[in-house]
């Protein structure tokens, strides 16, 4: 069975590692890299709130379907 789950997806070419997805991500899907930019180190947490697309100023986050499962 093939189970869908959305997960971020961040464009770190338009990231400028302001932080606020990883601070207001409800999940902690996200984990600061050394450069202050967003690792998606947790997405099986992530509940596609939107919240970090909708709080990027840069549009440099989507969230995509992510297939997990056979
Ligand atoms: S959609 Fe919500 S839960 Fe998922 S990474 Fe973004 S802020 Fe976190
Ligand atoms: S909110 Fe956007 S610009 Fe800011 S750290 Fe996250 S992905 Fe980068």
């Amino acid at each position: 069975m093939t189970k869908k789950k959305m997960q971020p997806v961040v464009n770190l070419a338009w990231c400028k590692a302001c932080g606020l997805c990883i601070a207001f991500c409800p999940r902690d899907v996200f984990t600061a890299a050394a450069d202050g930019r967003p690792l998606v180190t947790r997405p099986d947490a992530c509940i596609a709130c939107g919240l970090c697309d909708y709080r990027c100023p840069d549009f440099a986050i989507t969230l995509a379907e992510n297939k997990v499962g056979v």
